[in-house]
């Protein structure tokens, strides 16, 4: 056996101190054992109590007296005395011993009595080296320190809980949320010091950071005689131990509880139709939002702040300040700022409609649009610091809403007076063209008929006395003539183009092909005359006018071989259709037109030529743009210029 035997350290010879099994077992325990009598005296000891005190193969010659500490030296003969008087019983107990050289450890002692081989009776020490369990308690007990320090200076409440959920510290904060002192704290329960957990089931959260060590966190709402009182609630674990740290989130909800009633009120501002509908809005929000003793919502009208609308007022009327006098509602317009007062008593700006008012706090906010301050919000109250920053910004939120319904408002005005004096402009200007065709149509009616009359007496006279008439008589009986078929022909003209949108004929489904043809019959002795090729692709049938639309392509093909002096004229008609219109062009290889010209020839009587080098009136290609006008399209010349052919194109949109 190689325990270590009193005065015999490793040494095997000697008495046998305990039964042979019994020692095997003792001396490769891997806790530290002694055996002691009744006097201290150490008898045995094993090589891992050996160790434990610092002694190896020498003489052991120890009374347990000599390696306890001083300060234990008490204790010992104290529960010394204990085991004399009753040796049976089995003591455990923490204490230090004093190891070789003098350091102490910490440790745990299981006590028993035993009766070794020569019957005397001894005590057995079971010895466990508890210096690491000690080290990390002093380390989690300094950490909790550290936390409960830094807790100490947080705005948070926070509270140490131990295993069985009742408090072993908590910060000034979090006894102040509680409303308890620390003495009446200590030691309770959670469920003692914040109500309602059971109830809310939120018991159950720190049974299970307990049990898995993940934080949680939740709301807890405590009502009480002042109103619902919230927390925010995050609990975790520290150690064994349960760190909740409590935060007092009542003022954020009834900020966010506010701000909810406050948009879900000023959503209504995004369909009103007036001002009174804006005010009455915001009357009900900020008196059921904010709350307040007497209110008004003022406009800028010229240099004037005018309060239309007053609540809780003893008169309703407008009260009208001036913008360059004084006052807070007026000072919060100039500024372009919020005011904020909260005792009006000492603010010199501070003026009032009536004597008697105890008025004491005020907010003023102005209400912008594109910029400029338009109205104000003002509210008004009798008590002192009524109304808070958070009660501020939730005003400015109001005002935001307002401004973008008083935008509105003033965008539909705009929109409105526009859409009338458009409308009464072309209202006017439609009369004034009926008026016009009406006029046209008249005179150029009436004109006809003295016309004729002087056409058939200028041919009785050729006629009757034509014989009897010199050469030079009859020369001007001749330009009478002429002038007078001139002027039949312009009337002819202006006839036809008064009459185009104005005498409306149905609609008809018109194979353009063969109204080509026809056309083209029409227009053949010139076209033979003048060996005219012409060309054309397929066109379509459309439903049109079909009186119009023929003398549209009438006038442009006659256009097109008289304004042509080429040897070998040719008339290209060309059709393609995009998706909402018909594309027609009809080219030409005559003399071209430059490009100042190309819009003033669609102007009526507009000509670039004399009669005597192209007959005509100058009134084909604005009755061909009144056609296509009146059909919904465009038309348009494209030419290179003198020389180079002309191409004219024209739309119509597609109806079927
Ligand atoms: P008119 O043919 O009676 O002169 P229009 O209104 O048809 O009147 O044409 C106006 C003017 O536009 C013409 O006088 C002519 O100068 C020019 N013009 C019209 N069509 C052509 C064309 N195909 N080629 C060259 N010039 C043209």
């Amino acid at each position: 056996m190689g325990g270590i035997r009193l005065g015999n350290i490793g040494n095997n010879s000697g008495f046998t101190l305990l039964d042979s099994d019994y020692s095997t077992l003792v001396e490769e325990s891997p806790d530290p054992i002694l055996v002691h009598d009744l006097t201290g005296k150490i008898v045995y000891c094993n090589l891992a109590a050996a160790g434990l005190l610092g002694y190896t193969g020498e003489k052991l010659d120890l009374n347990v007296v000599d390696i306890v500490p001083p300060s234990e030296l008490k204790r010992i003969a104290d529960r010394r005395k204990k085991r004399v008087s009753g040796l049976d019983d089995i003591h455990a107990y923490e204490t230090l011993i004093q190891k070789r050289g003098g350091a102490p450890i910490p440790v745990y002692i299981r006590s028993k009595p035993i009766t070794i081989m020569d019957g005397q009776r001894c005590i057995q020490l079971n010895i466990r080296n508890i210096t690491d369990l000690r080290e990390k308690e002093k380390e989690l007990r300094e950490s909790q320190e550290r936390l409960i320090q830094f807790m100490e200076g947080s705005i948070e409440g926070f509270v140490l809980l131990d295993s069985d959920l009742r408090l072993l510290e908590a910060n000034s904060v979090w006894l102040e949320q509680a409303n308890a002192s620390f003495d009446y704290a200590k030691g309770k329960h959670i469920t003692e010091i914040l109500p309602r957990l059971e109830e809310t089931g939120r018991l159950d959260v720190y049974e299970t950071v307990l049990k898995t060590g993940e934080s949680h966190e939740f709301s807890h709402v405590i009502p009480t005689s002042g109103g619902d009182v919230w927390f925010n609630i995050k609990v975790f674990k520290v150690g064994e131990n349960i760190g909740v740290i409590t935060n007092d989130i009542t003022e954020q909800m009834a900020y966010e509880q506010k701000l909810h009633s406050l948009h879900s009120n000023a959503s209504d501002l995004a369909r009103v139709n007036n001002i009174n509908e804006i005010a009455e809005i915001t009357e009900n929000t900020l008196f059921g939002v904010i709350g307040f003793t007497r209110g008004s919502f003022g406009l800028v009208e010229g240099d004037k702040l005018v309060h239309r609308y007053r609540w809780g007022f003893n008169s309703s009327d407008p009260f009208i300040l001036e913008l360059d006098g004084s006052g807070i509602t007026v000072e919060a317009i100039n500024s372009q700022k919020t005011i904020l007062v909260n005792d009006v008593s000492k603010n010199q700006s501070y003026i009032t409609a009536e004597a008697e008012t105890e008025i004491l706090s005020e907010l003023c906010v102005p209400i912008f649009v594109r910029n400029e301050p338009i109205a104000l919000l003002n509210i008004e109250s009798t008590e002192k610091d009524a109304f808070t920053s958070s009660d501020q910004e939730l005003v400015e939120i109001l005002a935001s809403h307002i401004s973008a319904a008083m935008y509105r408002l003033q965008a539909e005005d705009v929109k409105l007076e526009l859409l009338n004096q458009m409308k009464q402009i072309n209202e006017e200007l439609s009369r004034s063209n009926t008026d016009l065709e009406n006029y046209t149509y008249i005179i150029s009616h009436d004109l006809k008929a003295p016309l004729r009359s002087i056409k058939s007496f200028s041919s009785f006279l050729e006629e009757d006395y034509g014989s009897s008439l010199d050469s030079e008589a009859l020369e001007y009986l001749n330009r009478i003539v002429a002038a007078v078929t001139r002027m039949d022909d312009l009337i002819s003209d202006l006839l036809t183009v008064s009459r185009i949108g104005r005498k409306f004929m149905d609609e008809e489904s018109v194979d353009l092909n063969e109204l080509l043809d026809e056309i083209l019959a029409d227009l053949s002795a010139t076209i033979k005359e003048k060996s005219v090729l012409v060309q054309k692709d397929d066109l379509p049938t459309i439903l049109t006018q079909k009186v119009w639309i023929r003398q549209l392509f009438t006038n442009l093909i006659s256009n097109g071989i008289k304004f042509n002096d080429s040897n070998e004229p040719t008339l290209n008609i060309q059709y393609s259709k995009a998706d909402d219109f018909h594309l027609f062009k009809i080219q030409d290889n005559g003399i071209g037109i430059s490009s100042e010209y190309h819009e003033r020839i669609f102007n009526l009587f507009e000509r670039l030529h004399t009669v005597d080098e192209y007959p005509g009136t100058g009134a084909g290609l604005a009755i061909c743009k009144k056609i296509v006008d009146n059909f919904g399209g465009k038309i348009w010349v494209e030419s290179e210029g003198s020389g180079d052919g002309s191409v004219f194109c024209f739309t119509f949109p597609v109806f079927d």
